[in-house]
């Protein structure tokens, strides 16, 4: 239980790992508002942990939305302790900078980095309003730390998130509010499934999980959503009390090593 007697907002909370995060907080005590543009998958999830959540739709990319959506978790409970700013999307995964169009830098950088922005600020009116010492956690990716290769509008949008995260730490620290980032490797979530997809129809979830069992460095397990949550929920309990301004890069020493182990595999000698 250690979000007991929390309150807190997770949006993109219907799927993935926000709807890992959503079970993970009810389970350790939270009331949890799930915020969402999917609006059955956000209800159902609601519904199977009624009375410890409810669903607001809110797409992120609007400020009002995001304004409602902080005043009705501080009206519905009187208070707000955490919100998770998880929602995002991603980019054309095989656009290389020389070819990537205008309209997908737009349309990622208005919900992964408008988004975060957006519930930061109207995160922190709240808290400071009234006075709570809460907590600011932000999803980034491993592409806040290292390109994703053809991927440049998710890895510009991504390493923003960073800067939103350490700007908002430092402007908020005076307040007792904490600001963190998750950034965490591939999950085969329908966000990376649905990308996939576009460049191989029959990509799915089984696919995803041999993709990343090869591609990544720590070998025997994939990185589940539940792996994320429970990073999340870590870094929004008491636990992490004096944890702020940190990006918690969780990617099984992927960007670690990588760089190293590709011109460790000797392809290119004779
Ligand atoms: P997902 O598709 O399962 O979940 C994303 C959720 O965000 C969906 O429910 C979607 O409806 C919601 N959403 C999209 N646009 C929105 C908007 N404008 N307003 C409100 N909600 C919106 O994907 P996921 O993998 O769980 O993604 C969660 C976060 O994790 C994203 O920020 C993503 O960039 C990040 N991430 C994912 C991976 C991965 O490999 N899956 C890796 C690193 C980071």
């Amino acid at each position: 239980m250690r979000l007991k007697g929390k309150v807190a907002v997770i949006t993109g909370g219907a799927s993935g790992i926000g709807e890992a995060s959503a079970k993970l907080f009810v389970e350790n005590g939270a009331q949890v508002v799930i915020a969402d543009i999917q609006d059955d998958h956000g209800n159902r999830l609601a519904q199977s942990l009624a009375p410890n959540a409810c669903f607001f739709h809110c797409d992120v990319s609007k400020e009002t939305d995001v304004s409602a959506l902080v005043d009705y978790a501080l009206e519905k409970h009187g208070r707000l302790d955490i919100v998770f700013s998880n929602a995002g999307i991603p980019g054309g995964l095989f656009s290389s900078m020389a070819d990537v169009t205008l309209e997908d830098l737009e349309r990622v950088i208005s919900v992964n980095v408008r988004g975060a922005y957006l519930c930061t600020k109207h995160a922190a009116r709240v808290m400071i309003g009234a006075k709570t010492r809460g907590s600011i956690l932000l999803t980034s990716s491993m592409a806040s730390v290292m390109a994703m290769p053809n991927g440049p509008s998710y890895t510009a949008s991504k390493h923003a998130v960073l800067g939103i995260m350490k700007s908002a730490a430092t402007d908020l620290a005076p307040h007792g509010i904490r600001v963190n980032c998750v950034s965490p490797a591939g999950v085969s979530t329908p966000m990376l499934i649905d990308a996939m997809k576009k460049s191989f129809p029959s990509f799915d979830k089984h696919c995803a999980d041999e993709m990343l069992e090869t591609t990544m460095e720590l070998k025997g397990l994939t990185l589940e959503a539940d792996d994320v949550a429970k990073s999340a929920l870590f870094l929004c309990s008491d636990d992490a009390r004096y944890i702020s301004g940190h990006n918690l890069v969780i990617d099984g020493a992927f960007t670690s090593c990588k760089a190293f182990s590709t011109a460790n595999s000797m392809d290119f000698l004779p």
